[in-house]
């Protein structure tokens, strides 16, 4: 019997595969391509992914060790997946390894044995005389106990993790089960069939032309790829076109996979699949623990979840008969994995739909310049919806020019009188500030002496209710001093605005209304979240202080006012992305607010109103504000005409960093352009010195080849280890 190798992929920042010798009592059955195996790394015993199962031994063979074992469960991954995750790892030139580590589930990476009880789900029971009784009482006195119900009724069968992501509570559904309306039952999992009773034919609509021919353009061909851009404002009916486009490829048995920007802020647009299809729904995102992850993770391979919806990483659930993806908001930045493995959800989508030969539909009122341009050019089909379906009016965007007014806590005297007038007209108004905390730093009233995180040189940020500085770069904290370290004196007051604070004065200003403020502090607690925007929406609370957080997805009816208090700092970044996120954000808030009988209104304060840029969004809409920026983008030859790639380098020492990328760029790259080495835009940061290389080129390819060139430069360069570095592909922050 020949010795057998195989190749494994090990969670280990390396870029290269590992080969083992299966020892002859573990090689029956055969080792697959997928399977899980344990394995000796070092002093350790990890799990690997086998990548190849008959391996060639290029090495010594006496110095090959033996897998130590192999897990024999039913977790592994298929060819197609492993074929997608090394696609993954070649794009973005990511350790293999690494890859996939992030793409398992947690329990998955472990060596120990899984234990996962059976999914359940909560059914409502058959209706009695008692029960007619109860719920018409529930109707008038318990709505949210009545709406649970209602769900539940209308689905064959419901998970509590979709429960508790559509905002209902553990309360609510006890209430309900010692009542008798409902119970929990063991799931009946079926194997990629649902064509049977799928459709909840009641709330289905009749679709406008445009809508139409979008769902035909895509279901004509289901077995082919394809990518479509839907651009259409808030309230124009993309999901509809989602909804419809999905029917066919459920009836065929084929899965779909939805991925969204953050599901506790879309809690509405969930409802509406899970209302739509009675089908078994997975769900995926942060709020889940590892059992669930895991479980979501198994019914999209087994094929009992017939639609996985999720966030970026779901990208990577192993669905078997997957034949249509989804992404909303296409242009959102969550898309993007910020840290280590910095992928983006939409474009790895986009690789897997072309791998599977499957469509791809991309939906967003603000599409991201770099879809804009690839619809515009052809590359993909472009769908405009022009109307807004439904009733709803477009909101109108106004400019203030602060310059020009008195202004009192960030608030111009415009704005106050409006938020008085729209409160007294019973309606609610939605501030935006895009600075969580207190105010962005604090300093000394005589002496000048400003609160610095040392690791960072930025000013700390006070958080009045904490009592605490915080630096919201790095993270740490210290007490607020009595008095000031440099001079003594006392007098150490606030700088500049944050949330809290704003939320504090409207407090003393608007003493009749209740306010509330939705940002990242005041969320963190699980479940918070949800309950903070039911409140909004059961109108308990008539101001609304929020950050970048609240121009995602939520919808609020009765806001009719949604004022930006600051975008003065986007219209002059050094970052050529800036003004494109600026004016999606803006368009964005003003799809949140108002509905057909009452239009939103959006007010924007400026310093700058005369800036072209704010000019052309405000008159001439975001279509035309973005033909305008790509055509310079076009001139300066930046993304998307052209194709980057970021090096970062850290170090411990100002001049490392610097010394490492300036190597590098002494060897010139075939077809790429250097820019750079230059310091980040925060130099330093948790006390490391910071600087960027950009790799820039005018074909993916050349860039792709030019990054495989400096990768094996990086050996050879003397600052090597004395730096960290990191790369990243399509960036976007600089
Ligand atoms: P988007 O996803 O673009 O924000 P939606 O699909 O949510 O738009 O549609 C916005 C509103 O219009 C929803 O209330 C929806 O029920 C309604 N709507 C969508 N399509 C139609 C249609 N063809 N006929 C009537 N109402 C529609
Ligand atoms: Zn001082
Ligand atoms: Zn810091």
């Amino acid at each position: 019997m020949p010795e057998q190798y195989i190749q494994v992929a090990i969670p280990v920042p390396m870029r290269q595969l590992f080969t083992y010798q299966v020892p002859e009592p573990l090689s029956h059955p055969s080792i697959k391509v997928g399977e899980r195996v344990a394995v000796p790394f070092g002093s350790r015993k990890v799990i690997g992914i086998v990548i190849d199962a008959q391996a060639p031994c290029n090495f010594e063979r006496s110095k090959i060790k033996s897998i130590a074992g192999r897990l024999n469960d039913n977790f592994n991954l298929s060819q197609s997946l492993v074929s997608f995750l090394q696609l993954c790892a070649h794009y973005y030139h990511h350790p293999v390894g690494d890859v996939f580590q992030q793409a398992l589930p947690i329990l998955l990476r472990k060596i120990e044995n899984i234990t996962l009880s059976p999914p359940m789900v909560w059914q409502a029971q058959s209706p009695t005389e008692d029960s007619a009784d109860m719920l018409a009482k529930l109707a008038t006195k318990a709505a949210k106990q009545y709406a649970l119900y209602q769900i539940i009724n209308s689905r064959n069968g419901i998970s509590w993790v979709e429960l508790r992501t559509l905002g209902y509570s553990k309360a609510q559904l006890n209430a309900l089960h010692s009542k008798a309306l409902i119970s929990e039952e063991e799931q009946i999992v079926s194997q990629f069939t649902w064509q049977e009773h799928t459709l909840n034919e009641a709330d289905k609509l009749v679709l406008s032309s445009e809508q139409a021919i979008i769902v035909s353009a895509i279901n004509n061909a289901l077995s082919s790829f394809s990518c479509h851009l839907i651009d259409g404002v808030t309230g124009s009916g993309k999901t509809e076109v989602y909804l419809q486009a999905m029917e066919e490829v459920l009836a065929n048995n084929k899965q779909v996979l939805v991925i969204v920007p953050e599901i506790g802020l879309t809690p509405q647009t969930l409802s509406r699949f899970e209302q739509r299809f009675n089908v078994p729904i997975a769900l995926h995102h942060s709020g889940l623990n590892d059992k669930e992850r895991l479980a979501t993770w198994l019914s999209a391979q087994q094929g009992s979840a017939a639609i996985v919806i999720g966030t970026r990483s779901a990208i990577f659930t192993p669905l078997h008969h997957l034949g249509l993806i989804i992404i909303d908001e296409e242009h959102d930045s969550s898309l993007k994995q910020q840290d280590s493995f910095r992928y983006h959800g939409r474009d790895m989508a986009i690789l897997r739909a072309r791998q599977l030969n499957i469509p791809i539909v991309l939906g967003s009122a603000t599409p991201s310049f770099e879809s804009l341009q690839n619809a515009l050019s052809g590359k993909y089909s472009y769908h405009q919806l022009h109307n807004r379906a439904g009733k709803s009016i477009k909101a109108k965007i106004a400019l203030i020019d602060m310059n020009q007014q008195q202004v009192e806590f960030g608030l111009s005297g415009t704005l106050k009188h409006e938020i008085k007038q729209t409160l007294a007209r019973g309606e609610q108004v939605l501030l935006f500030l895009n600075r969580r905390g207190y105010a962005p730093a604090i300093n000394c009233q005589e002496c000048h002496w400003l609160a610095q995180c040392q690791r960072c040189d930025k000013s700390y940020t006070l958080h009045q209710k904490q009592q605490l500085l915080i630096c919201h770069h790095c993270g740490s904290q210290r007490r607020i001093p009595p008095q000031c370290p440099h001079c003594g004196s006392v007098r150490i007051a606030p700088l500049g605005q944050g949330t809290e604070q704003l939320e504090s004065r409207l407090e003393d200003l608007f003493p009749e209304s209740s306010i509330v403020r939705i940002d990242r502090d005041s969320t963190r607690k699980k479940g918070e979240l949800a309950k903070l925007l039911q409140e909004v929406t059961d109108k308990k609370h008539q101001l609304l202080v929020g950050t970048q957080m609240l121009a995602k997805g939520h919808h609020f009816p009765d806001v009719t006012l949604v004022a930006v208090l600051d975008v003065d700092g986007a219209l002059f970044s050094f970052d050529f992305r800036a003004s494109e996120q600026m004016a999606q954000l803006l368009i964005q808030v003003a799809g949140r607010a108002g509905r057909a009988s009452k239009p939103g209104r959006v007010l924007v304060q400026s310093n700058y109103v005369d800036h072209p840029l704010l000019q052309d969004l405000v008159h001439n809409g975001y279509h035309h504000f973005a033909h305008q920026a790509l055509s310079e983008r076009k001139q300066a030859r930046l993304p998307p005409f052209t194709f980057q790639a970021l090096l970062r380098a850290d170090a411990n020492y100002p001049s490392y960093p610097e010394k490492f990328l300036r190597a590098l760029t002494q060897h010139p790259i075939e077809n790429c352009e250097f820019a750079g080495p230059v310091p980040a835009a925060m130099e330093k940061k948790a006390g490391k010195f910071r600087y960027h290389l950009i790799i820039q080129a005018k074909s993916r390819k050349a860039l792709h080849h030019g990054i495989l060139q400096l990768l094996a430069q990086i050996p050879n360069n003397e600052w090597q280890g004395k730096i960290r570095w990191s790369l990243d592909i399509d960036p976007i922050d600089l």
